[in-house]
């Protein structure tokens, strides 16, 4: 078996994507299968910590327009985020493979809280490690995070889970024109204006030097197949 591309990442799923078609909340079915695709990944050699968003259940900025106030909605948000990861970690552990929820909040009874030790510690055994509550900090996005996370625990890449399969110039889904991007720049990605990431993200990879493939996680296996070298998507470098 070939060397898998990266020794250590982090993979972004969306929280959106865990609804499947019901739109709201946890598809047990899709939970399962990126389940079985993070084991999959794993089993390759490279070290998988996961940041999940909560778009499934709660976003901040959609709370706020209703009148509670955008920290408070945002708190809401990142709590949702821990609640995937705990489905997640669930769905690996039933499936037979170790895993941990690692969250930005203190919250003894439920996970452990994220330091880089803890994550370097549980990687380093071979679990997969779900860092749940984003940032910790209103304002923030599950992207930003993934690429915070990945940052402080030495990834080498944050693999960028989404429904479209890779970076185009314009919406494929409103435009068959669309050219999709098989590489670009951080800078590129920002001035662009891409909406598949936000500008937070893309500059704090931009800064710590941190490739982003951008790929979809609708094909089953793809994680593993970006691993390998035979995936179909966008890389953000240099
Ligand atoms: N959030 C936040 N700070 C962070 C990460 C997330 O406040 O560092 C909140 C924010 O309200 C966001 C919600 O958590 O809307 C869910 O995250 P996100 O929208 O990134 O999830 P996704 O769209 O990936 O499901």
């Amino acid at each position: 078996m070939a060397e898998p591309l990266y020794r250590r990442v982090v993979v972004k799923i969306s929280g959106e994507y865990l609804a499947g078609s019901q739109g709201f909340g946890l598809d047990q079915a899709t939970v399962d299968r990126i389940a079985g695709d993070l084991i999959a990944a794993r089993e390759l050699g490279t070290e998988i910590a996961v940041v999940v968003g909560g778009g499934n259940i709660v976003r901040g900025v959609e709370v706020s327009a209703r009148g509670v106030s955008r920290p408070t909605g945002d708190t809401m948000g990142m709590l949702a985020t821990v609640m995937n990861c705990l489905a997640l970690e669930a769905a690996i552990e039933r499936k037979g493979a170790p895993a941990r929820t690692l969250s930005a909040f203190v919250m003894p009874e439920i996970c452990e809280l994220f330091t880089r030790s803890a994550a370097h510690k549980y990687l380093a055994e071979g679990r997969i490690v779900l860092l749940g509550g984003g940032t910790g900090n209103p304002f923030f996005t599950t992207d930003t995070t993934a690429v915070l996370r990945a940052a402080e625990i030495d990834a080498q890449a944050v693999l960028k889970a989404t429904n479209v399969d890779g970076v185009y110039n314009a919406d494929p889904k409103k435009d068959p024109s669309a050219k999709r991007f098989e590489r670009l720049s951080h800078s590129q990605a920002i001035e662009g204006g891409y909406k598949v990431m936000d500008v937070t993200a893309f500059a704090l990879a931009r800064e710590t030097s941190l490739p982003i493939i951008v790929f979809s996680i609708a094909e089953p296996g793809s994680i593993g197949a970006i691993l390998e070298g035979r995936g179909h998507g966008t890389v953000v470098a240099g």
